[in-house]
């Protein structure tokens, strides 16, 4: 059947069709280009990510992106470089540029971004990260908690300081866990924080994914891909920043010969499906959780209609047609 949908809006995404937002070889119009890519999707509006980089690439990418003016490009999510230093809780994050958080240093970074930072992801157990929290709460700028190893109090501090999101949920955190109590399970519990998750079946078994909704409410899960230049493309080789990576058959994202997974080849119209298929919510219970909610996290609207055709008994959503 034919369905419309309010345009897609991704709060993570590190690149795509063959384009990396983190490489030294970012410029406005390839920007352009991987958001007209990302349209066939669904996608109408996006934070690109910068992940964990020097800060020279950082601010020269940040400039890049800052200077597009389509309107698809709702603003920057920085993520890191004030992350878990621990392998695992870090993920693909490379080690040499992860650092202490600080009032100053995100000024600098904010400045580079000419303000368009407007989500930050971090680790609660980073040096200054408390501080850091505050300033941006009271600053409107988003803030999340990933690729963390924080314990409990950590955790509740970060979230009392201002932070109201969970990035990448069950991702980005360690290996291997107690039981309980986890970072997993705070992260779950606390109903002042929305949760992200990247419903692509490599980075959360289907379980998880339901479980996972089931906990925080559809109305606190937000489907993200956090997908690199990978996504839309073909199995191979890639970069995420100077970061290789591989896309295998399957469609997993990994660090060449460790068990990390390296950002996703996910595009948000098959999270939507995917997450249809795992949770057995209906479509338009699962619509919202990746177009409406993004946006209104960010104080915000979507942009635009999809039309596309649902397959309900397959879990197959195919775009069609993206309107203004
Ligand atoms: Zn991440």
């Amino acid at each position: 059947m034919t369905v419309t949908l309010p345009g897609l809006f991704d709060l993570q995404v590190n690149g795509f069709g063959g384009i990396d937002f983190n490489s030294a070889d970012l410029t406005g119009e390839r920007v352009v280009e991987a958001l007209h890519r990302m349209r066939a999707t669904g996608v109408t509006r996006c934070l690109p990510t910068l992940i964990t980089s020097s800060f020279d690439r950082f601010a020269a990418n940040a400039r890049v992106l800052a200077r597009v003016s389509d309107p698809a490009l709702a603003g920057i999510h920085m993520e890191g470089p004030y992350v878990s230093p621990a392998d695992g809780a870090r993920g693909a994050h490379p080690a040499a540029h992860v650092a202490a958080a600080s009032v100053d240093d995100f000024r600098r970074r904010q400045d580079a971004a000419e303000g368009r930072i407007v989500l930050v992801t971090l680790a609660p157990e980073v040096p200054g990260a408390l501080t850091l929290v505050e300033h941006l709460a009271a600053a409107k700028v988003r803030v999340a908690i990933g690729h963390t190893a924080a314990t409990p109090q950590q955790l509740a501090d970060a979230i009392a300081a201002g932070a109201t999101l969970a990035t990448h949920l069950g991702n980005g955190c360690p290996q291997m866990l107690p039981r309980h109590p986890n970072v997993i399970w705070e992260l779950l519990a606390a109903d002042a924080v929305l949760a992200s998750v990247i419903a692509d079946g490599h980075h959360l078994p289907a379980s998880t994914v339901k479980s996972m909704v089931r906990a925080k409410g559809p109305f606190r899960t937000i489907l993200v891909s956090d997908a690199i230049a990978a996504a839309g493309g073909a199995p191979g080789s890639y970069t995420i920043g100077g970061v290789a990576c591989e896309l295998g058959a399957d469609g997993r994202v990994s660090l060449p010969g460790t068990p990390y997974l390296a950002g996703s080849s996910l595009t948000l119209d098959r999270a939507i499906a995917n997450t249809c298929r795992f949770t057995g919510l209906p479509l338009a219970g699962v619509i919202p959780m990746a177009s409406t909610l993004p946006a209104s996290y960010l104080g915000l609207t979507t942009l635009g209609t999809v039309t596309a055709s649902w397959d309900e008994e397959a879990c197959e959503l195919t775009v069609r047609h993206v309107a203004a």
